[in-house]
């Protein structure tokens, strides 16, 4: 029983033993594997997409992420490259194999998304925005939907249920840090929102140690925490060379550094009976 939450009829635990396993492109979600989604936080040329894609499904990498349409705090930074983003994010499928994880920040986006990708991002601003919960309700392509980062774990749930009451039921939750006080890291990582999602919902539930922390050096630490607390997979920013990086690049691992934690992520999979 979910204390205090009214209403969580589909995605909630109750009378459900079962996970719900997410189908992306082939990919599982939610399944005995543990599935790392990276990729670059912008989609900023081929050349950089295509060699982050190539370095990242090497690594082991099941899912490419890539943003196209960007929600910046200020309107003056990089946005992404929209349409032509989407196009390289499709070619980039191509190339690797790789499925492909991508915003949407508004309800006009999605019919472009849905043509290029294989999952639709809704960002951690986008969480409540309820008219584009119901439009991707209405679709039957998976979604990964991002904690609002003032959002209470009941707040996200109903957010999900928006989603699943619309009949779309394909959803993978992600932890991706909230706003406290604290200011050393971009936001603070909350971990025990495994757990408890884990007991709430049958749904499966990701990771994202990148924003979680905003810190490259920090984000093995909290992936493999991530793993520890049952996550069933990790969303990681990488990029070739991070300095360069239009958005997220002092968050952002070197292909070696995502290589090196993949490596120190399998013991930790296999101590908690995952696959890698
Ligand atoms: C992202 O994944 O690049 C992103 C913008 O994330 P969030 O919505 O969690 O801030
Ligand atoms: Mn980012």
């Amino acid at each position: 029983m979910i204390r205090g939450i009214s209403d969580t009829r589909l995605v909630g635990r109750e009378g459900k033993t079962e996970n719900t396993v997410v189908d992306v492109g082939g990919v599982l979600v939610g399944g005995p594997d543990i599935v790392v989604m990276a990729g670059p936080c912008s989609v900023e040329s081929e050349e950089q997409l295509l060699a982050t894609a190539i370095a990242v499904k090497r690594a082991g990498a099941k899912i490419l992420r890539g943003g196209a349409f960007k929600p910046r705090t200020s309107p003056y930074s990089f946005r992404g490259l929209r349409e032509e983003g989407l196009k390289l994010l499709a070619e980039a499928r191509r190339a690797t194999g790789l499925p492909v994880v991508t915003e949407a920040m508004d309800t006009r986006h999605l019919d472009a998304v849905c043509a290029h990708a294989d999952m639709i991002q809704i960002g951690s601003r986008s969480m409540q925005n309820y008219a584009l919960l119901e439009e991707v309700g209405k679709l039957r392509v998976p979604v990964l939907l991002k904690r609002g980062f003032s959002a209470t774990i009941e707040e996200f749930l109903l957010a999900a249920e928006y989603i699943a009451s619309g009949g779309n039921g394909r959803i993978v939750l992600c932890e991706r840090g909230i706003r406290t006080f604290e200011t050393s890291t971009r936001n603070t990582l909350d971990l025990s929102a495994l757990p408890l999602l884990k007991r709430w919902t049958h749904l499966p539930v990701i990771v994202d140690p990148s924003h979680g922390t905003g810190l490259w050096w920090l984000v093995p630490h909290m992936a493999r925490a991530a793993v520890a607390v049952g996550a069933d997979g990790l969303l990681i920013e990488v990029h070739v060379n991070p300095q360069a990086a239009l958005s997220d690049g002092e968050q952002s691992l070197r292909p070696e550094t995502f290589e090196r934690m993949m490596n120190d992520i399998g013991p930790m999979a296999h101590a908690m009976g995952r696959g890698w």
